[in-house]
């Protein structure tokens, strides 16, 4: 039997072993779900797809479904039944998707439900069951592509753009607003890494709390489960990723702004879902300096949610950046941030001297502070963090912890614990560790710790 509305692309002279996998495809609807349905086929074939005149050759089914009136609806259910009957899997995108539960009240089985206009989604769960076909150009690239990172750390970019306007950047004039991954998409390609070895999983963006408000939130789909596009729902679903000998994957997330929803994460990081970790751009602590800098969620109150994340979670990892010198930081607001860096004890800071970059709102503001004050200032906050840092590492001695190992020489292996990002952070030099590899888990024992880094022997 022919699959409504779509022509059959077959290659009848290859048996059905060697001819790449067959979608079939019912589009039901408006004008505007037809459209929807050939930009899913387009890619479909793009990717090398088939599309199956029949339920029977088709090795899974799409069905876009209308859901106007109540007749529509009739419709759209009786052809996705119809569908499950005929093939068994079958993935429910368009309108009908949009509302609610109706489809997987009806139909508990189908594989997956998409709203309308998300081809991204819908390929997402045709690549989950039914992998693309073999393409001797970018096949040889692996799935989790081509990294500059060791093999067993990534950077998992989960948004592109940014839709602040803090006055001492240009990365909205330069990349646009915020414009979030799918879901699905970013999942896979967390896991097609995990499954290549790697155990870390950097999150990163130019504003990873705002993912997904662009596009509201919008459901996803991830396992053939719905997954909403929201920074806590996908560090949750990131942090069940095992690695191939059943570890757990780290989950580190990066350039988390301090929205009123961030508090979500810190139980999922108590849990040890994922690493203890916020890397929480402050810039600065006086709320004047933070207004004339435009900067996002500024007015949160930030000492006393930092203190309820560590009554959470008291191992908690901290990290901030923060810009001194901003045209018109008077010698009172620099002291309020020495004053805010006491209080709240980071356990990492970086700090610039404000410079200006072309094109940058800052530019024109008035009161620009003398280099030489700039650097004296920035001085005064590196002395002081690093005793802040020097004193919380301290603590650290005499404690066991799991770390990853990075390096391994005749000296011994070089690490990081949940406390350090690679590159930005201090390290663990664990000098008992020849017989390590890079990337391993080990537990170990701290020793001995300076301002930045700790010593420690394999526990
Ligand atoms: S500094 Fe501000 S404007 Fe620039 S990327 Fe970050 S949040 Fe966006």
């Amino acid at each position: 039997m022919m699959i409504k509305g779509v022509k059959e692309l077959e290659i009848k002279s290859m048996s059905k072993q060697h001819t790449p996998p067959r979608v079939g495809f019912v589009s039901l609807g408006c004008p505007k779900a037809t459209v929807d349905s050939e930009h899913i086929l387009t890619r479909l074939r793009a990717e090398g797809y088939l599309i199956s005149g029949s339920y029977q050759d088709a090795d899974l089914v799409v069905v876009n479904t209308c859901g106007f009136i109540d007749s529509a609806v009739e419709e759209s259910l009786d052809a996705i039944g119809e569908a499950l009957a005929k093939n068994g899997k079958v993935i429910v995108t368009g309108c009908l998707g949009a509302k609610g539960d109706v489809v997987r009240q009806a139909h508990p089985k189908v594989l997956a439900v998409t709203g309308p206009h998300a081809t991204d989604e819908v390929m997402a769960v045709v690549h989950q069951y039914l992998p693309k076909p073999h393409d001797p150009y970018s096949d040889l690239v692996p799935p989790q592509g081509i990294r500059l990172t060791p093999k067993h750390y990534a950077y998992v970019k989960i948004s592109e753009g940014c839709n602040h306007r803090c006055t001492f950047c240009i990365i909205p004039s330069l990349r646009g607003d915020l414009v979030s991954r799918p879901v699905g998409d970013v999942m896979q390609e967390a896991q097609h890494l995990v499954n290549a070895g790697v155990r870390e999983l950097l999150v990163i963006s130019q504003d990873t709390s705002a993912y997904g408000i662009d596009v509201k939130y919008r459901t996803g789909f991830w396992g053939g489960k719905p997954l909403k596009s929201r920074m806590t729902e996908l560090a949750a679903a990131m942090g069940d990723l095992r690695t191939p000998d059943g570890e757990r994957a780290w989950v580190r997330l990066h350039y988390v702004y301090p929205y009123p929803h961030v508090d979500e994460v810190i139980p999922l990081m108590a849990q040890g879902k994922i690493l203890p970790y916020l890397d929480i751009p402050f810039q600065h602590a006086n709320q004047r300096i933070l207004k004339l800098m435009k900067r996002p969620a500024s007015s949160e109150n930030v000492l006393a949610r930092i203190k309820q994340w560590r009554e959470i979670c008291p191992d908690l990892t901290l990290r901030s950046t923060f810009i001194v010198g901003f045209p018109g930081e008077t010698e009172e607001e620099f002291e309020e941030l020495l004053d805010f860096l006491v209080e709240a004890q980071l356990d990492r800071v970086g700090a610039f001297a404000y410079s200006p970059v072309d094109g940058a709102v800052a530019n024109v503001l008035p009161d620009h502070i003398p280099p030489e004050v700039q650097q004296e200032r920035l001085a005064r906050l590196m002395l002081l963090q690093e005793e802040i840092s020097e004193q919380r590492l301290k603590r650290k001695i005499g404690k066991t912890m799991k770390v990853l190992v990075d390096e391994v020489g005749e000296e011994g292996a070089i690490a990081r614990s949940s406390s350090d990002a690679p590159e930005i952070d201090g390290v663990v030099y664990i000098e008992n560790g020849q017989h390590l590899n890079a990337g391993d888990f080990v537990e170990v024992k701290i020793t001995d710790s300076d301002t930045h880094d700790l010593w420690a022997e394999i526990a």
